[in-house]
């Protein structure tokens, strides 16, 4: 994505300082063609009005002339003259108020005016049907690939709306399954899952209190300080142009990212509250919990977090030191090593995600949802148009009037082809589960240690499935593995679980002891690990494009942290898009906001001595 400034130049330039890869300016118009004809195609221009000449504008839009081009205005009486010249190629052309330009930090707000002028361009692009239209009035098919907790939530809200569902998986039937390697995020990993406000999140937002210098921290290894688990020497091509990515997103649209994923949590939030009071049955018996507390180790990042849930409304109790000791005694060992500034509490809820899926599945099942195991789906097949007519699987072609996919970290080459092409790369964390014991944890706990290996650890408060003991599950730690599934015994890996040890040790001595002694500190005697859907942004995807008879193929994924806590929302999106209605994450998550660099015009190798 490439911005053009030909309007307040220096303005632009003093308030984006070193942050300019993403824009190019012209000060004196003369120059305008060759910054359209150079070697980035611009996306978004941001002109004064007078200077764009009709020779001008063809250049410009006949460069990638099917890729939307939005255009800023800043004088609004040339507008219908701009209106002329474009002949209906620009997607939206705009003003910028003068009202607007009074405020301080005017120059940010219409880079985000235009990015998102862009992303709305975009999300309107593709679902332009041939004419074809699906009645609306019949009950409709949707073949649904993967079942991961997206699609599961996905599947049901479509099956109560009247939809046929068929949901295939290239993994086996995780209820019955006894190698937790063949399976997804969702079903691998440990039984616990918590929703907060700030679940999903952007992890690339400079100058933040919480996340620090976080810029080059997938090229660095977990024992190097990073967030990698795999050398960056060993990169692909995928990985390093996705990494690259992750760094260049400049920080004014950071920020806006973040906004749009707590956005999406919020809503989410409200979605399921609806979900536990329609189908209260599938969250019985499945160890739900309300409300989590919040440790920090650091002041600096407290007093950030508690700003943070503050504005998002959704602090419960405030909680100093001495009064998180007073109610757990069991935290005197990590205030000794400064390892307990204090918490909150927050609202939010954990629950036990394989026992929640167990559930939804069946309840799909009862809804007249059908299950198809061991079935990897290879290609997406199109018409000479770019429609959509089936998928290739192993059973052979897949037909429905409509499909979504949501495959979690994408590897097998399946979205080759679409927009959302090599944006969803993998970033591992790792589990433990200890008894949980006098002094008991009451409510599911997060634990932020700025800049330590495993930096953020979720400690859900559970009960065993075959035991019925009181147990913690603590989940958490980054490990970047690209498109690669990593070996077991790598040292970036194993630091990881030694780490997720320590913490134990430190907040929960006394179950960490009795875990060590009874040998049950690992998930079923093995070191678990899952492996999150992630994109460059933190942003998640959603991506529709028509099929050949008039429906929709939707690809979801992506939502990095909070995949799980996301996922109502997402399954809102896809329902609303099969109708035709609007929702915001329609654009908010569109594949091309994570296309941040033009993959194919740069020279991914990155020289580095990091
Ligand atoms: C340690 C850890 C803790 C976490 N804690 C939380 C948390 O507390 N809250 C939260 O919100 N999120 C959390 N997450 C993230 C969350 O688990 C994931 O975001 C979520 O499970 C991803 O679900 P998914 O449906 O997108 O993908 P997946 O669960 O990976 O599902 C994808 C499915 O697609 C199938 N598939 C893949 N390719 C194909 C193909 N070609 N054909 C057919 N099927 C295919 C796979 O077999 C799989 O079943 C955590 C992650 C980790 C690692």
């Amino acid at each position: 994505m490439k911005f053009l400034v030909s309007t307040h130049v220096q303005e632009f330039r003093s308030v984006l300082g070193d942050d300019t890869s993403h824009v190019c300016f012209c000060q004196h118009h003369s120059g305008l063609s060759s910054q359209i004809n150079g070697r980035d195609v611009i996306d978004v221009w941001i002109c004064e009005g007078g200077e764009v000449t009709e020779a001008l504008m063809d250049q410009w839009l006949d460069r990638n002339w099917n890729s939307p081009k939005t255009l800023l205005v800043n004088d609004a009486k040339f507008i219908p003259n701009l209106e002329n010249l474009s002949k209906g190629r620009v997607a939206e052309i705009q003003a910028i108020s003068k009202e607007e330009q009074r405020a301080s930090s005017w120059v940010i707000s219409t880079l985000r005016k235009g990015e998102m002028l862009y992303a709305r361009a975009c999300a309107r692009g593709p679902v332009q049907h041939n004419g074809v239209t699906l009645d609306h009035d019949t009950k409709k098919t949707v073949l649904i690939v993967g079942a991961g907790i997206m699609n599961l939530v996905t599947a049901e809200f479509l099956a109560i709306r009247g939809f046929q569902v068929r949901i295939v998986d290239a993994g086996p039937d995780p209820r019955t399954c006894k190698d937790w390697t063949l399976l997804g995020a969702t079903h691998a990993g440990g039984n616990a899952r918590m929703f907060s406000y700030t679940e999903a999140d952007n992890y690339n937002e400079r100058g933040s209190d919480i996340y620090h210098n976080m810029r080059h921290i997938f090229r660095k290894t977990t024992l190097n300080g990073g967030w990698s688990v795999k050398s960056p020497l060993s990169f692909s091509a995928a990985e390093e142009a996705w990494v690259n990515a992750f760094e260049q997103v400049p920080i004014w649209l950071a920020q806006a990212m973040k906004e749009d994923i707590y956005y999406v949590n919020r809503e989410a939030g409200k979605l399921w509250t609806e979900y536990m009071d329609r189908a209260p049955q599938l969250f019985e018996g499945v160890s739900l919990h309300t409300d989590i507390l919040r440790l920090y180790a650091e002041e600096t990042a407290l007093a950030a977090a508690y700003e943070l849930s503050r504005d998002l409304g959704v602090v419960v109790q405030d909680l100093s030191q001495a009064e998180l000791l007073k109610e757990n005694t069991g935290f005197s060992a990590a205030a000794r090593f400064n390892d307990l500034a204090g918490g909150l509490i927050v609202q939010g809820f954990t629950l036990g995600i394989h026992s929640f899926v167990n559930k939804l599945i069946d309840r799909i099942l009862e809804l007249g949802g059908e299950f198809s195991w061991n079935c990897p789906v290879q290609r997406i097949r199109h018409n000479a148009s770019g429609e959509v007519t089936s998928l290739e699987s192993q059973l052979g072609a897949l037909q429905a009037d409509n499909f979504v996919i949501s495959t979690g970290v994408a590897r097998n080459g399946l979205l080759d082809g679409t927009a959302s092409e090599n944006l969803l790369q993998g970033v591992l964390g790792v589990w433990l589960k200890i008894p949980n014991l006098d002094p008991m944890l009451r409510n599911s706990t997060k634990i932020h240690r700025r800049g330590y290996l495993v930096e953020d650890i979720n400690v859900t408060v559970s009960k065993d499935v075959k035991t019925g003991e009181d147990i913690l599950i603590l989940g958490g730690g980054y490990g970047y593995v690209g498109l690669d599934w990593p070996s077991l015994e790598s040292p970036e890996l194993q630091a990881l679980f030694k780490e997720l040890e320590e913490v134990a040790l430190t907040y929960f001595p006394a179950g960490y002891q009795r875990a060590k002694e009874r040998g049950t500190l690992w998930l079923d005697g093995e070191r678990k690990f899952c492996i999150r859907p992630f994109t460059c942004t933190g942003l998640g995807i959603f991506e529709d494009i028509p099929t050949a008879t008039g429906g929709h193929l939707i690809i979801t994924g992506g939502n990095n942290t909070g995949g799980f806590a996301q996922a109502p929302a997402i399954a809102r999106a896809v329902c609303r898009a099969m109708v035709g209605e609007h929702d915001p994450i329609h654009v908010l998550f569109n594949p091309h906001r994570s296309k941040l660099v033009d993959q194919k015009a740069r020279d991914f190798r990155f020289v580095s001595s990091l």
